[in-house]
C-alpha cells in the first residue's frame, strides 16, 4: 500500500525478535486505522479527521470554520509544532479540496496527504522539517454539500458542482476587476472569513476535470494583458515558479496527457488565457488575502472510479509535498518601532512589484513575500524606509532559500 497508513499493523511475518521489536514501536506509536482509497462521505470523512487530532493531539488541531447551506461542517485540520496558533516566522500554507462537489479526486488526496504527514513525522526527515518549520491547513472539502448531491458519479458536469443553493463556488468571491453580483453562499463567507485570521501566504485549490495548474489572474483588465488574450499578475516569474514546482513532478500533468488537447505547456496556463472567470478564489486569495493561490486541475475525468486514486496519489505525493516547501521561498521578517514595538498594518512590498492592495503587516509586524532569486528593493512606505536585498541561491535548490530581514524605524 502506497503512503504511511500501515502504523499499528503489519506485523504478520516476520520473526519473533522482530515482532517484538515492533510490537514495542507499536505501543509507542498512536495507531491511526489505514486510510483506504475510496471515496469517504461526511461520516467516514469527520471519524477519520477526528482520529487524527485525537490520536496525534500534539501537532494537529481539527477545527470547522463554518456551515454549508445544509448544515455540514466546513472542517479544516492544521498540522504543525504549534498547530493552535501561529508562530512568528512560521508561515502559514493552505491546500483547500472539492469547492466544486462532484471534483472528487482532490478530497481524497488530501485525506492521504494528512495520513502521509502525521505519520511521518519524527520518522522521515523531510517531512519532520516540514511540520518544524511551516502551519498547514489542509481543508478536504469546501463544498460538502455538492459532494453529497452527486447521485451517479461521472466524468463531466455533473448536478454535485454547485452548492445547494445551485451557486458555482469558484464565481462567488468578490472581483477586482468587474462587480460580482451575486449572493454571497455561506461556504464562500466561511473562507473570506478564515482568510482574515491567519496570514496565509501560500496556497492551492484543487479541482478536476483537466490536468493543468492554473495561476492568476483569472480575470482582468488591458492593464494585465487581456488585450494580449492573458492577465498576469506583477508576480508572474513566481506564479510560473510555483505552477511548474507542481506540474514538473506529476507526468500526466506536465504531459498534458487528457484526450481532449488544451495546448497547455509543460503542465501550466495562465487561467485568463484559459477561459476567463469572475469571483475564482484564487484572484481574491492573491488580491484581497495577501495569499499566492493557484488552481490544481488534478484529473481528467472529475469522479473517477476509486480503483483509479492509488495511482493518483502516487502522481501527486511528491508535487503536494514539495509545493508546500515552497512557503518558504523569498524573503520574510518584521517591522518595529523605535520601542522595539512590532507594528502591524504598515505596507510593505517589493518595488515594481506594487499589489492591487497593498501588502500589509500582520498584527506581529510580520511580513512574507515570496521572491524568486534576484536583486529587489523592499519599500515600507509609511516609514519611507528602502531595504536592498540579494536572494542568492539558485531555484533548483532542493532546500526552500529565503532571508530573514528586521526593519526598525533607525534603520
Ligand atoms: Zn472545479
Amino acid at each position: 500500500m502506497e503512503g504511511g497508513g500501515d502504523v499499528g499493523r503489519g506485523w504478520v511475518g516476520y520473526g519473533k525478535n522482530m515482532d517484538c521489536a515492533r510490537l514495542w514501536l507499536g505501543l509507542l506509536m498512536p495507531a491511526v486505522a489505514a486510510l483506504d482509497f475510496s471515496y469517504h462521505h461526511q461520516p467516514e470523512m469527520e471519524a477519520f479527521l477526528k482520529n487524527v487530532a485525537q490520536n496525534y493531539s500534539s501537532i494537529t488541531h481539527l477545527h470547522s470554520i463554518g456551515k454549508s447551506v445544509q448544515g455540514r461542517n466546513l472542517w479544516v485540520l492544521v498540522v504543525g509544532r504549534s498547530p493552535r496558533e501561529h508562530r512568528i516566522g512560521i508561515p502559514e500554507f493552505k491546500y483547500v479540496a472539492n469547492m466544486h462537489g462532484d471534483e472528487a479526486v482532490g478530497r481524497e488526496l488530501l485525506l492521504h496527504l494528512i495520513e502521509y504527514l502525521v505519520t511521518r513525522d519524527g520518522r522521515d526527515p523531510e517531512i519532520t522539517n516540514l511540520i518544524n518549520s511551516t502551519r498547514i491547513h489542509i481543508m478536504p472539502s469546501m463544498n460538502p454539500d455538492g459532494f453529497e448531491a452527486v447521485v451517479k458519479p461521472d466524468c463531466f458536469y455533473n448536478d454535485g458542482r454547485d452548492n445547494s443553493n445551485l451557486y458555482d463556488l469558484n464565481r462567488n468571491f468578490p472581483d477586482a476587476f468587474e462587480l460580482n453580483n451575486v449572493t454571497r453562499q455561506p461556504e464562500t463567507v466561511a473562507v473570506m472569513t478564515w482568510l482574515t485570521t491567519e496570514t496565509f501566504v501560500l496556497s492551492a485549490n484543487l479541482h478536476g476535470g483537466a490536468l493543468v495548474a492554473s495561476y492568476p489572474f483569472d480575470n482582468g483588465v488591458p492593464a494585465t494583458g487581456t488585450l494580449y488574450s492573458r492577465s498576469l499578475t506583477p508576480d508572474d516569474d513566481v506564479f510560473q515558479y510555483l505552477a511548474n514546482t507542481y506540474a514538473s513532478r506529476n507526468p500526466d500533468m506536465k504531459r498534458n496527457s487528457c484526450r481532449i488537447k488544451t495546448g497547455f505547456s509543460n503542465g501550466i496556463v495562465n487561467g485568463y488565457s484559459w477561459y476567463p472567470l469572475k469571483g475564482g478564489m484564487q484572484d481574491y486569495n492573491y488580491i484581497w488575502a495577501q495569499c499566492f493561490e493557484i488552481t490544481l486541475e488534478l484529473s481528467c475525468c472529475k469522479y473517477p472510479r476509486k480503483e483509479k486514486l492509488p495511482s493518483f496519489w502516487k502522481d501527486n505525493k511528491d508535487s503536494l509535498i514539495e509545493y508546500i516547501k515552497q512557503v518558504h521561498i523569498g524573503v520574510k521578517g518584521q517591522v518595529f518601532d523605535q520601542n522595539e514595538t512590532p507594528l502591524s498594518n504598515v505596507t510593505v512590498e517589493v518595488q515594481d512589484r506594487k499589489h492591487i492592495c497593498p501588502y500589509r503587516t500582520n498584527k506581529f509586524g510580520e511580513y512574507y513575500l515570496l521572491l524568486l532569486p534576484g536583486s529587489y528593493v523592499i519599500e515600507i512606505k509609511e516609514l519611507s524606509l528602502f531595504h536592498f536585498v540579494i536572494l542568492s541561491n539558485g531555484i533548483n535548490h532542493s532546500t526552500p532559500y529565503q532571508q530573514d530581514n528586521s526593519f526598525s524605524e533607525q534603520d
